[in-house]
């Protein structure tokens, strides 16, 4: 698919078959702890980059979506299974999944929803013990099948 703008920013799945590029920056930023995102995100809770269905686009392969209740659907890669985007039906916005972006570190949420079902360790992440990837794998013979962060 051709599109003459030139994108803000991009993103994809793991495996690389879905891609897509945002045109505008996103307008909001937040993290959704609601039960119905820990579980569509099989984590403790879903980052979340909201843009206007205009300022967006799918640049490769075409999401699956799952209908998760009946006001909102889900995208995510049918290859790879990568959690991509929540879009309330009629809504203005699809919020992307923010570590689905090549660039993530640029993404910082400003809010929080859903709180009723924030895990109570989520406040403590930050007090954890922590290692890098390398101090806690011997990485010499590893071999990524993830796509890389940029279009190829
Ligand atoms: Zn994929
Ligand atoms: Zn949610």
């Amino acid at each position: 698919m051709v599109d003459a703008r030139q994108p803000v920013m991009t993103g994809g799945c793991q495996c690389g078959a879905v891609r897509f590029a945002i045109y505008a920056k996103p307008a909001r930023l937040s993290l959704c702890h609601c039960r119905m995102c820990q579980k569509a995100g099989g984590s403790p809770f879903l980052a979340l980059a909201d843009v206007p269905h205009g300022d967006h686009a799918w640049t490769r392969g075409k999401p699956g979506t799952f209908r998760s209740s009946n006001t909102a659907e889900r995208d995510f890669c049918p290859a790879c299974g990568t959690p991509l985007s929540y879009r309330a039906t009629g809504g203005e916005y699809i919020e992307l999944t923010m570590g689905s972006f090549d660039r993530p570190q640029d993404l910082t949420p400003a809010y929080t929803t859903g709180t009723e079902a924030k895990l109570a360790w989520v406040d403590h992440i930050g007090t954890l013990p922590g290692k890098t990837t390398e101090e806690l794998w011997e990485l010499k013979d590893f071999v990524s099948h993830q796509h890389p962060d940029h279009d190829t």
